[in-house]
């Protein structure tokens, strides 16, 4: 019998025991095809951006206003160079790394191992919330594999214990053939049972590709981990990778580069081109336009 998979890219943000548990999980095959296509990017550059990007769609779901925002990056010193992922709590995504095509010998099947060209260093995390002035929490990086060091982050900066299960597995051909993952925190009030059963189921679980590939969804994962512990589903919605870059805003870029350098793209006369880094849109400004912005 033949199934057609009709998978959609989607989060479910739940909570169990009374509320002392906070549990999200996602499917982002999509979103994580869209950025392998947009940038071009090798198996294991897919792998370490994927899971960035996962891990970021559902922290995005745990802000409350829709302008705000949540950044990760990873400053390593590997061959990737950074790693950043934008989400919004309206289920948006966006993301990049500093060279796509870094990549590890890998097999097909085989768990992708990203840590060696994420390198040592600092993982980033950054809340831009409305109202307020951004702010920014700080740790190193573990392992470098995404999951263990959100985890740490969590754990570590914010101070709720968290677990992350995030993974991207590819086809032969490089493209997406599944992507999720899921993030479970305990927050106060948590009893040590809780904790203890909590700690027990998700060191029972399989790995998420492993899931994933044996047809398990986002509810389901979340049943197998709380399902007899009150599991609440509080949100269920779409996510996607999508840039808001605009023309305008992009040109606006540009003001950071010193007035000399913005004076001789005026000299030489010649149209000048602005990559998006996220979505690599290509924007093409005159020198009249760049004119007007250093009179601004
Ligand atoms: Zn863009």
């Amino acid at each position: 019998m033949n199934v057609i998979s009709m998978k959609r890219d989607h989060v479910v943000r739940a909570t169990a025991a009374n509320g002392t548990i906070r549990a999200f999980a996602v499917y982002s095959r999509g979103l994580v095809e869209d950025a392998r296509r947009m940038h071009d990017l090798s198996r294991t550059a897919t792998a370490a951006l994927g899971r960035t990007l996962t891990a970021a769609v559902m922290m995005g779901t745990m802000m409350k206003g829709d302008k705000d925002a949540l950044s990760i990056v990873f400053n390593g010193d590997g061959s990737l160079g950074n790693i950043t992922a934008t989400a919004k709590a309206d289920g948006s995504v966006k993301g990049y790394v500093g060279n796509p095509q870094a990549s590890l010998p890998s097999k097909v099947g085989e768990k992708l191992r990203v840590g060696d060209v994420v390198g040592k260093g600092t993982l980033r995390i950054i809340y831009d919330l409305a109202m307020r002035e951004p702010y920014s929490g700080v740790v190193e990086i573990q392992s470098g594999e995404i999951a263990d060091d959100i985890a740490y982050y969590l754990t570590s900066s914010d101070q709720i214990p968290s677990a992350v299960s995030l993974g991207v597995l590819l086809n032969e051909d490089s493209t997406v053939r599944e992507a999720g993952g899921f993030i479970v925190q305990l927050m106060d009030g948590a009893t040590d049972e809780t904790a203890a059963l909590l700690e027990e189921r998700v060191a029972a679980l399989p790995s998420m590709t492993t899931m994933l590939t044996e047809g398990e969804t986002p509810e389901s994962i979340l049943e197998r981990l709380l399902g007899d512990m009150d599991l609440q589903v509080l949100e269920d919605k779409p996510v996607e990778f999508r840039c808001d870059c605009t023309r305008e805003r992009t040109l606006k870029l540009l003001s950071l580069v010193s007035k000399d350098e913005l004076q001789s793209m005026v000299d030489e006369g010649e149209d000048v081109e602005m990559v998006c880094a996220f979505c690599n849109s290509k924007y093409l400004y005159t020198p009249e336009e760049i004119a007007g912005l250093m009179e601004e």
